[in-house]
């Protein structure tokens, strides 16, 4: 058997296109949705994030505030700038791209965000009503791994989910989401991690696979059950001498190996990556609604 490739630039453009649509009714009413960005320092890896993020908001009709500033920028002018977007109505969502330069407190400044703009889904506020299934502002790429499996019309209810990484922004939140009693939720979660005895013990008994280790090949063939679906969270660069760039973009699964075995799997690039993006718009259009009290 040969697996169904999701296919996440699709599912994504799909979104973005029903998002557009959105913003331009809430412009009718007067209403444009803005996202506040904050970049810290020089580096590369997060310059073409931020850039990638602004230019996804302009092209869905988003307005976006710009505010790229030096690394030796202090804590104090941070929390400032923080401040300053929290008390302005133009902006409905506040992005602070991590990580932080080290003479940053990350905590301190997440904490500084108002919960009702924390379009990321990182303040310990959304953290905790996500936990308890209150509405928040759900983080972005487990956000988007769902969004994923439901527009894939994949059952999570009542299906076993093997997560493998425990990380605060991937592992941890996609797990919770899962378990709740919602749609698109109702699954029996296993979280797994370094200190789990077998990983393998535990994916072959999983419907659904969801890999976010942060290495090439976490997940192999003899670790898949035939049939289950498998979703390749991570982003990892390999030597290849072959690519003008010198290196190619792999998950953390076996691609080639298990794409014979399983009946759906997400690929890597093309899968989640384009979500959470577009699952950012979608947190920041829903502020601007609930702030202008639009359903
Ligand atoms: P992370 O913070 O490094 O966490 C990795 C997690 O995986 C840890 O909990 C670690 O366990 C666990 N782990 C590592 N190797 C393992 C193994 N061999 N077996 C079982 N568990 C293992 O990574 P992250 O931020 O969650 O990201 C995970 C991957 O997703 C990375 O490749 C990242 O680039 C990618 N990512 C992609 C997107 C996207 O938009 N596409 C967004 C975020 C992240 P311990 O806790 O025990 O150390």
């Amino acid at each position: 058997m040969s697996a169904k490739i999701i296919d996440g630039k699709q599912i994504a453009a799909d979104i973005r296109d029903e998002l557009t649509a959105e913003v331009s009714a809430l412009k009718e009413r007067g209403i444009v949705p803005g996202l506040g960005v904050i970049l810290v320092g020089a580096d590369p890896a997060s310059q073409s994030y931020v850039t990638a993020k602004e230019r996804a908001c302009e092209k869905i009709g988003i307005y976006s505030d710009d505010n790229r500033l030096p690394a030796e920028t202090t804590q104090e002018e941070l929390l400032t700038l923080v401040a300053k977007m929290n008390e302005d109505p133009k902006i409905n969502g506040i992005l602070v791209q991590l990580p932080l330069p080290k003479h940053i407190d990350e905590a301190a400044v997440l904490l500084a965000i108002d919960p009702d703009k924390d379009v990321d889904g990182f303040h310990p506020m959304s953290v905790g009503k996500m936990m308890i299934g209150e509405e928040t502002f759900l983080p972005c790429t487990p956000n988007g791994i769902i969004q994923l499996l439901v527009r894939s019309g994949v059952e999570t209810s009542g299906a076993h989910v093997v997560v493998v990484g425990r990380s605060n922004i991937v592992g941890k939140p996609v797990a919770n989401m899962l378990l709740q009693k919602k749609e698109g939720a109702n699954a029996t979660v296993t979280l797994c991690h370094t200190r789990t005895k077998d990983v393998g013990h535990f994916t072959r008994q999983a419907d659904i696979i969801i890999a976010a280790s942060g290495w090439p090949n976490t997940v192999t063939a003899d670790m898949v059950k035939e049939g289950a679906v498998v979703i390749d969270v991570g982003v990892n660069r390999v030597e290849d001498a072959s690519r003008e760039r010198g290196y190619r973009l792999v998950g953390d699964v076996d691609f080639e190996a298990i794409k014979e075995k399983a009946s759906m799997i997400t690929p890597v690039p093309g899968g989640v990556g384009p979500m959470t993006i577009t699952m950012l718009l979608y947190n920041t259009v829903v502020s601007a609604k609930r702030a202008n009290g639009v359903d």
